[in-house]
């Protein structure tokens, strides 16, 4: 089996790791309610979504 000869460098991995980082969570106020919601995702607080709805929410 292959084994890596070399030991990775902290500067290669450290570049490698470079693109995994946490994201912060995209909100944006809802259209129908104004509640702050997740984008692209139904809104939970009235069950819309692009301007009609698209969820029962119990009210
Ligand atoms: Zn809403």
């Amino acid at each position: 089996m292959a084994v890596p000869k070399r030991r990775t460098s902290k500067s290669k991995r450290d570049m490698r790791r470079a693109h995994s980082k946490l994201t912060v969570p995209r909100l944006v106020p809802c259209p129908q309610c104004h509640e702050l919601k997740p984008t692209h995702r139904v809104c939970l607080n009235c069950g819309y979504y692009k301007e009609r709805e698209a969820l029962k929410v119990n009210q």
